[in-house]
């Protein structure tokens, strides 16, 4: 299958109410021109300077997503031309952001990665550290930011119902957050969850914005994940 007709059937199977990111982390510019081509315009890396680089490289009008883990030393890489940081992980790390957005004279759209997975390894938020930190102080300094909602990634794994609990979790803070007075700079709108092997059920559980990469490109090249 080409990436083209992939496009083509993610695209039927999703529905028009959820935003795909075709996430194009460690593939050659060749590629994402292919993709590009097909008519995507939204595209996901996981690494500052890789995005830094594919920024310059390829058409301006392509809107740029940081979706994997930043840090701090890195954002000014990203700083002038992002379009939306889905994996804030901490305090500091969003007010670094709102420090280097100020720099370059924008307001940065980020989204709050909560921690969902029973696994341990991955980054993020619990739901108590989200509901703490809208009634933290630091809002008061954030002049540059603005939190659009929240971002998650279940285990990988076959276990449909695990799965399922932990995309649910997530609906369930979204939808509370929504329900209680935020900060200025803080609302609930996108709900990013799903990836290439658990997209369907992220849909089903509300997601309305999927991040998805093998199931558009093929197989990564290297084990970079
Ligand atoms: C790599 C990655 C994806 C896409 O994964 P696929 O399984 O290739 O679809 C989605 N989200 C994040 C945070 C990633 O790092």
């Amino acid at each position: 299958m080409s990436i083209k007709q992939n496009l083509e059937e993610l695209r039927a199977s999703i529905g028009t109410g959820c935003t795909l990111i075709a996430v194009s982390k460690t593939q050659p510019t060749e590629k994402i021109m292919e993709a590009y081509a097909a008519g995507q315009r939204v595209f996901g890396e996981n690494r500052a300077q890789e995005l830094a680089a594919k920024y310059e490289a390829l058409p301006k009008d392509i809107e740029w997503h940081m979706i994997g883990h930043l840090q701090r030393n890195k954002i000014r890489y990203i700083a002038p031309f992002v379009a939306l940081i889905h994996s804030v992980d901490s305090d500091r790390l969003l007010e670094e952001i709102n420090r280097q957005a100020a720099k370059v004279d924008r307001t940065i759209s980020c989204l709050l990665q909560v921690h969902i997975a029973e696994e341990e390894t991955k980054f993020g938020f619990s739901p108590e550290e989200i509901h703490a930190l809208m009634e933290s102080p630091l809002w008061a300094a954030m002049t540059n930011v603005q939190v659009v909602g929240l971002m998650g990634m279940a285990t990988f794994t076959d276990d449909v119902a695990q799965v399922r609990r932990e995309f649910h979790l997530l609906r369930s803070l979204f939808n509370q957050l929504k329900t209680r007075e935020l900060p200025q700079q803080a609302r609930m709108e996108v709900l990013s969850m799903g990836m290439s092997g658990d997209y369907k059920l992220a849909i089903e559980e509300g997601s309305n914005m999927i991040r998805v990469g093998t199931a558009i490109f093929g197989d990564r090249l290297t084990a970079k994940k």
